[in-house]
């Protein structure tokens, strides 16, 4: 803003922020012009970011000026900078991690959050918010055939669902030894088992970690030639523990897709009073699949679930979605109070009751619009079309003798390694992963699978084409031909 003549500041004020009101019109609709740019090339557009990191800082590291810069002026100079490292992981051909990829609808209702600038944190600053959370929560629950009363918390991302739900978790299981976590701690607190298979995501770890539960005091069990969790071995694995437990299973493992056989464990959980906690980040949505349905057997028979929705119902970045079947658990894990707070008296929903953020971003607005434009058919079709894909990729690739697929492709993930006589295979899959990644028709990470490296293929976006996967695959046997030959 330019100063302002002291006489004159009350005009002055308003003059500047009438000039600023029809920049806005002007800046927000560079942005959308911007946006649609990119998008429109993202299915040809590098996959791989093309400037190094030298040329970003220098990019971006402008002067920092007293008087500030043109809104239209920062706002193309930092699309300018920012393209070169951008990734087109957004985009059909992007494998990596498991990534998703934004629904323009969802896009389109994120514009909407953020201009409306909406505080989420209670019904009083945004009741629209707090309905749509409310309705979402429905959705997501029937569509993923969880008990109808549980309760659901939009969070950024599954890490955090993970510890939303697990601190619930810890809340019931303390509660029964007759402790109140919440007012005590943990210090003196009866000893609380913690199970993990042997193959639970990272962000189990650290969101038990946060919960004051120390990573090398956690019960590994055992898990099968897919990274399933053993039933068998988990009731032994309790039989041999006293107290308070809490079992942490998946559904959808980030190499091989399998499912733990969360029904079974429930039961072994329950005839225990153990809490089961499942990971879903991706596999959950595989019960929005009448034809996947059965991987999940008795999903719902748990105590808590984490799952995203910026993963494969493919709204855009953070949203992470917490569900706790005892809901009085999840509102004492998470509520808190304060004099001004002006909560409500219970009728409606205040979202500081389900998540760890007190401030917060409306965020169920793009799960509510991706889920309606969707409809429960088009969320089961995205669910399918994507495991199709991983399918196809898998017999587009096998056939090449110098191609193992080292797991039953059972969802949208698919674990390739490349075998020549004279090579190294863990050395030829790493080089053909950066010779892929460097020939630029798609993008695919490695990671390694019971000791032997792997290339590692996610479907969850859903632009991704059949010629998107048939392209992909002639690009990754071209580049293992250029390796090998
Ligand atoms: C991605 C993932 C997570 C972590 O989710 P974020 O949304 O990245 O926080 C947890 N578990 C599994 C199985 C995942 O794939």
């Amino acid at each position: 803003m330019k100063s302002l003549q002291l006489g004159d500041a009350r005009r002055d004020d308003l003059r500047v922020l009438s000039a600023a009101m029809s920049k806005n019109n002007e800046v927000l609709n560079r942005a959308a012009t911007i946006a649609n740019r990119f998008l429109g090339d993202l299915g040809e557009r590098s996959l791989k970011p093309s400037a190094s990191i030298e040329t970003l800082r220098q990019s971006f590291d402008v002067p920092l000026t007293d008087g500030g810069e043109g809104a239209l002026d920062v706002l193309d100079s930092l699309a300018a900078s920012a393209e070169g490292g951008l990734t087109g992981s957004a985009g059909p051909r992007y494998f990596g991690f498991v990534i998703g990829g934004s629904l323009p609808i969802a896009v389109a209702a994120d514009w909407l959050v953020s201009a409306w600038d909406q505080n989420g944190g209670i019904y009083v600053t945004s009741p629209a918010s707090s309905v749509v959370e409310e309705v979402a929560a429905r959705w997501l629950l029937d569509l993923l055939g969880l008990p109808p009363r549980a309760s659901v918390g939009f969070v950024t991302g599954c890490q955090m669902a993970d510890f939303t739900a697990l601190a619930a978790a810890r809340h019931a299981v303390l509660r029964r030894a007759g402790w109140n976590v919440e007012e005590l701690g943990l210090a003196g607190a009866p000893r609380v088992n913690i199970i993990v298979g042997s193959e639970a995501h990272i962000t189990v770890h650290s969101s038990l970690r946060m919960l004051g539960f120390g990573t090398k005091t956690f019960v590994a069990t055992p898990t099968d030639d897919q990274g399933r969790m053993i039933s068998a071995e988990l009731a032994r694995t309790l039989r041999s523990l006293d107290g308070p437990a809490i079992i942490c299973c998946q559904v959808g493992n980030v190499n091989t897709g399998a499912f733990d056989p969360v029904g079974e464990l429930a039961e072994i959980a329950h005839e225990r009073g153990a809490w089961l906690h499942v990971d879903g980040a991706f596999g959950l949505w595989a019960a929005a699949s009448p034809r996947r349905r059965s991987l999940l057997k008795g999903v719902e028979l748990a105590d808590s679930w984490a799952t995203d929705a910026h993963k494969w119902l493919n709204v855009p970045y953070d949203s992470g979605i917490a569900i706790v079947a005892d809901s009085a658990a999840h509102r004492a894990a998470m509520t808190l109070s304060a004099a001004y707070l002006e909560q409500t008296a219970g009728a409606e929903r205040d979202a500081i009751d389900w998540v760890p953020e007190f401030s917060r971003r409306a965020r169920g607005f793009p799960i509510y619009a991706a889920i309606r434009f969707l409809g429960r058919r088009g969320v089961a079709d995205l669910i399918d079309r994507c495991c199709s894909h991983a399918e196809r990729f898998a017999r587009l690739l096998e056939p090449d003798g110098r191609v193992r697929i080292l797991s039953y492709v059972v969802l949208n993930q698919v674990l390739v390694r490349f075998e020549a006589t004279g090579r190294d295979a863990d050395e030829l899959t790493r080089s053909v992963i950066r010779r892929v990644q460097q020939e630029g028709t798609c993008w695919l990470g490695g990671t390694t699978w019971h000791g032997m490296a792997a290339m590692r293929i996610s479907v969850s976006n859903w632009s991704t084409t059949e010629a998107d996967v048939e392209r992909s695959a002639a690009a990754i046997l071209r580049c293992l031909d250029a390796e090998v030959g």
